[in-house]
């Protein structure tokens, strides 16, 4: 079945949707994005994913109506047979006329696609620890995503479904998630920086973890505390929360049966998907 998509507020399968090669997210990967999930027809956290867009969207000197991004996420939902699943939606500075690094004023460009998905039964994570060679402005939720796509690829040529980044030994986070840790019974996350984004579930994982009354911090971390980790967690909009079982070039001692984890995974899904 095609997959049905948005360009511009025009809702369509995505066989149909032609885009500029004078995109500048064609050609500079100029763009913004956000991944929404949905469950039984209901958007998980909307406002703060629309919150997120704009903050990406100020910090990149983008111009474009954050209402219609929603009516054009909305409608994208209401069109598609999908009960469970995620929308990916990205915004472009635009279509330029000739190809130079100085944008001119254009009309941003909206693009989004419908996915069906299902959140539960996921596996745990096999991870390669590697060095971030990204840009200094992770915080904004760009397209330019190629230090990720080259370390997680690197990571997959060796059996990994995710990678787990650090700036100089200091930890950042997963490639396409944030990262969470045990030891000694209390719960770590890095704190926000321009190195991370600052995730969605991450969030809602900390809610959680305060509403428990579990041990927290958040922090400044490096490689030698996941040695003595006993439990190490991903989250985001599509993992949820997901436990490493293993960390490929890193001794440690992770136990994949964690009480914490268990608590924070049970009190996500009655929160989220029920
Ligand atoms: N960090 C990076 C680099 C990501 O790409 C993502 C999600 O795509 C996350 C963290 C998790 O963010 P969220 O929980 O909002 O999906």
């Amino acid at each position: 079945m095609p997959k049905l998509a948005s360009y511009n507020g025009k809702v369509d399968s995505i066989e149909n949707i032609k885009v500029s090669p004078m995109s500048r997210a064609f050609l500079f990967s100029d763009s913004v994005y956000e991944v929404i999930s949905f469950y039984k027809k209901k958007f998980i956290d909307f406002e703060t994913h629309l919150d997120r867009l704009k903050h990406s969207l100020n910090e990149t000197k983008i111009s474009c109506s954050i209402e219609d991004c929603k009516t054009e996420i909305v409608k994208l939902l209401n069109e598609s047979k999908f009960e469970d699943g995620y929308i990916y939606y990205q915004v472009s500075r635009g279509v330029d006329s000739i190809r130079s690094h100085f944008f001119e004023e254009s009309d941003c460009e909206r693009f989004g696609f419908i996915e069906e998905f299902s959140f539960f039964n996921q596996s745990p994570l096999k991870v390669m620890l590697v060095d971030d060679i990204r840009w200094q402005r992770c915080d904004i939720k760009s397209t330019s995503l190629l230090g990720n796509v080259l370390q997680m690829n690197d990571a997959k040529s060796i059996g990994c479904n995710e990678i787990l980044m650090h700036k100089n030994g200091e930890l950042t986070e997963g490639g396409a998630s944030n990262i969470f840790f045990v030891k000694n019974k209390t719960i770590f996350t890095p704190e926000l920086s321009p190195n991370i984004l600052p995730g969605i579930t991450r969030h809602q994982v900390i809610k959680i973890i305060k509403d428990k009354k579990l041990n927290f911090e958040e922090g400044s971390y490096r490689i030698d505390d996941l040695k003595e980790a006993s439990s190490i967690w991903f989250t985001s909009t599509t993992k949820g929360i997901l436990g490493v079982e293993e960390i490929v070039n890193l001794e440690t001692k992770i136990n994949t049966e964690c009480e914490l984890l268990e608590i924070c995974k049970n009190a996500f899904v009655k929160r989220y998907f029920s």
